[in-house]
């Protein structure tokens, strides 16, 4: 059977396109009052991003902190403050932001029309009624979510996204401009995010030729950025991120990013560093890939941290190996059907001894 998947609809992109947020979002607001939620990453409190924002009256903005990746709480608690704010269901959420906020957008108004807690419908195809309408302006590229049918939650017991079809965006609006700024370290993690997910998808046994399109479009986006210099490098980044998640969108991704989604479970750690952590142990999966990535690390002075694992205790190895070895899509796609003979518990727990 083959996946009949949604896309994103509607898509803008350029620099300065920022500035047609206003008019995008005055279709949506009907006659009379409208409330429309900003979602938008804390860093950008009292920024000229944050003046910028086509507020209006009723509208609610919200600074999120994604110091800590999203949860489940976090999301009933962003959920209840929304429903405290207004009487009536809000015209659209509009989330400003990296991967974090763009999750928390999506989840929000998800839940706003879903019952319960987030924490019911992590998993596949589990939400039930159309989402509020929702947007996203990423202000860092790499991690796709700007047009995945996912939203990434860590709850009580598992690290697990909300994925239907209703979780995509309706409107993604992508302004280069916007990733000026950002952080050396955080802009290498969250672009090799973008990197890792394509040489995943390349090099996985579910790999097809419309993930393959735009696998090695995305990755060679990617190349330009990350090992040649240009002067509108952040332009390319935003197009890879988004073609890598177009190219995991129909294939999955791997090992990497299933040990990554172990260490974020246990000890925290955030998305992009994960990835990076985990891959440069993954040399025999992916020989050309971690070559490459190393030479990307190289040019850019990163340096990743080590012993992460050290301290941990037989318990906690044991829960963040397990969490790696649930996510059986993520092996099968690396390894194949019989990726359990291959990838057994005791090289998992090799692999992260050696993090
Ligand atoms: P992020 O959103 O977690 O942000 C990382 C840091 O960068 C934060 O401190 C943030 O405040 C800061 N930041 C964001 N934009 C900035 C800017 N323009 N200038 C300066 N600082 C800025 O980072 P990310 O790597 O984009 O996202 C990782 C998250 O995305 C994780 O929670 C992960 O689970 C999720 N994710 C989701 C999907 C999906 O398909 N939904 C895919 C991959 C990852
Ligand atoms: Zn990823």
């Amino acid at each position: 059977m083959y996946r009949n998947f949604k896309i994103v609809p509607n898509i803008i992109f350029g620099r300065g396109s920022f500035n047609q947020l206003g008019d995008i979002l005055k279709a949506k607001r009907p006659a009379g009052e409208s409330t429309m939620v900003f979602v938008l990453d804390r860093v950008f409190t009292g920024t000229a991003l944050e003046s910028r924002l086509p507020l209006e009256k009723g509208d609610l903005l919200i600074h999120v902190n994604v110091d800590e990746e999203p949860t489940t709480n976090y999301v009933d608690e962003l959920v209840a403050k929304v429903r405290a704010s207004t009487s009536r269901l809000p015209d659209g959420i509009i989330g400003i932001g990296g991967g974090s906020t763009m999750d928390l957008a999506k989840a929000i108004s998800l839940l706003l029309t879903n019952p319960g807690s987030a924490t019911e419908y992590q998993g596949w195809d589990l939400i039930k009624y159309p989402a509020v309408y929702h947007a996203a302006v990423p202000t860092l590229a790499g991690t796709g979510a700007e047009i995945s049918r996912t939203t990434v939650l860590t709850g009580p017991d598992k690290k697990l996204g909300i994925n239907s079809d209703f979780t995509l965006f309706d409107q993604i609006l992508l302004d280069p401009e916007l990733l000026a700024g950002v952080p050396k370290e955080q802009w290498f993690y969250t672009g090799m995010d973008c990197y890792i997910h394509d040489v995943e998808s390349l090099n996985g046994t579910f790999l097809n030729e419309f993930s393959r399109a735009y696998g090695e479009k995305s990755i060679e986006l990617c190349r330009q950025v990350f090992l040649e210099d240009h002067p509108d490098k952040d332009d390319k980044l935003m197009m890879a991120s988004y073609f890598g998640g177009m190219s995991i969108a129909y294939s999955q991704v791997g090992a990497c990013h299933a040990l990554s989604y172990g260490l974020a479970f246990v000890l925290g750690t955030h998305h992009g560093i994960g990835c990076c952590i985990a891959f440069d142990y993954l040399e025999d999966i992916y020989p050309e890939g971690v070559r490459e990535f190393r030479e990307m690390m190289a040019k850019h002075d990163i340096k990743l941290p080590r012993n992460i694992t050290r301290d941990l205790d037989e318990q906690a190895m044991e829960t963040m190996t397990s969490v790696a070895l649930n996510l059986a899509p993520l092996w099968e796609n690396c390894l194949g059907k019989d990726w359990q003979s291959i990838m057994t518990r005791q090289r998992v727990r090799e692999l992260y001894n050696r993090m």
